[in-house]
């Protein structure tokens, strides 16, 4: 082996930089050439390939976002966009595929392994729903900024006994919302995976008023049942009902801002490395991810398509621990 490529596919997630650079360097230490190809899987059907030497990753481990660039790749959902990609690996001479991204991106992984590409995956997604690792790059930074924004909300909504709703990110996994909840000691979560009414929801916030708390926190992923928005346009008229006035915060993509923490950052390189080595020992066709704090591969095969389920009884912990 001898040319790999590099990507970053999908949402970005904060420590995408530092999986990039570790992919690099470690690489580079193992004798290859590395190419980053900008982005995703759209960059790789346009060939749109730069070398990387060590000194093309320097001064990025502090940076948000991918200096790569990331894409969403219809095209590539398609055979004939997949047999484009395989032609372009071929033309470029390119021996193996880093792919650092989610789900979907994992899901195109395994595709092109199944055409007879070399690839390795790394779990990098700020939803922390992708099987094949417990955590994966980005949630922490992403959890920290979600803290950080309930800690402000709190702080005001004390001062004038208001409720929050706080919109965090999440699709279609509520691991954020019920991580930002339990550790910001919200009152109420919402989350896809347990569809609720906005009824269930004011209930909490009132019997939270009626406990004699000064404010309530209500955190609600953007794929929940309702959208925090809409739960509140059902109570802006009632809220003697709730008895907080109830206003409504959607961190939306702030979340994904901001330069990566000490966690993603370690977490990210351990990954990065972690890929080039099963590329030296000839493992591919396996995503890299964190499995009982050691650096583990999983064949894509059991990875994609799955999503990793949410330990669901932490939401009843939250709500004992809303009292
Ligand atoms: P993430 O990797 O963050 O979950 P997406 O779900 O948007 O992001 O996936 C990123 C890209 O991966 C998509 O735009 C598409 O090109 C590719 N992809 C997603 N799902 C599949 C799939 N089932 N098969 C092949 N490629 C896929």
């Amino acid at each position: 082996m001898k040319r790999i490529g590099v990507l970053t596919s999908g949402g970005d997630a904060p420590g995408m930089n530092a999986a990039i650079r570790a992919v690099t360097r470690t690489a580079i230490a193992a004798g290859f050439d590395v190419f980053g190809i900008r982005r995703g899987y759209a960059g790789l059907l346009a060939a749109e390939l730069v070398p990387l030497d060590a000194r093309a990753v320097g001064g990025i481990i502090e940076r948000g976002g991918t200096t790569l660039g990331s894409a969403r790749c219809p095209e590539f959902l398609t055979d004939e966009g997949r047999c484009a990609a395989v032609v372009s690996v071929e033309s470029h001479r390119l021996d193996a595929l880093v792919i650092i991204g989610g789900n979907g991106s994992q899901a195109g992984a395994y595709a092109l392994s199944k055409l007879g590409v070399p690839v390795v995956g790394v779990a990098s997604t700020i939803d922390n729903d992708l099987a094949g690792s417990e955590i994966t790059i980005g949630v922490d930074t992403a959890l920290n900024i979600a803290l950080e924004a309930i800690d402000r909300l709190k702080t005001t909504a004390a001062s004038h006994h208001r409720a929050f709703l706080v919109e965090v990110m999440g699709r279609h996994c509520g691991y954020l919302a019920l991580m930002a909840g339990i550790a910001g000691g919200a009152e109420v979560v919402a989350i896809p995976e347990q569809p609720c009414e906005p009824e269930a929801i004011a209930q909490e916030l009132k019997a939270a008023y009626e406990r004699g708390k000064s404010h309530a926190i209500g955190v609600v992923a953007e794929g929940a049942k309702y959208r925090a928005a809409d739960i509140a346009a059902h109570f802006r008229e009632h809220h003697e009902r709730i008895g907080f006035d109830l206003r409504v915060t959607a961190l939306g993509h702030v979340q994904r801002g901001g330069a990566p923490g000490a966690f993603d950052r370690l977490l990210a390189t351990r990954l990065g490395a972690g890929a080039v080595d099963a590329l030296v020992r000839g493992r591919t066709g396996v995503l890299v991810g964190l499995l009982r704090g050691e650096v583990a591969t999983t064949p894509l095969a059991d990875v994609a398509g799955v999503t990793k389920p949410l330990d669901l009884r932490l939401m009843d912990l939250a709500r004992v621990l809303a009292r």
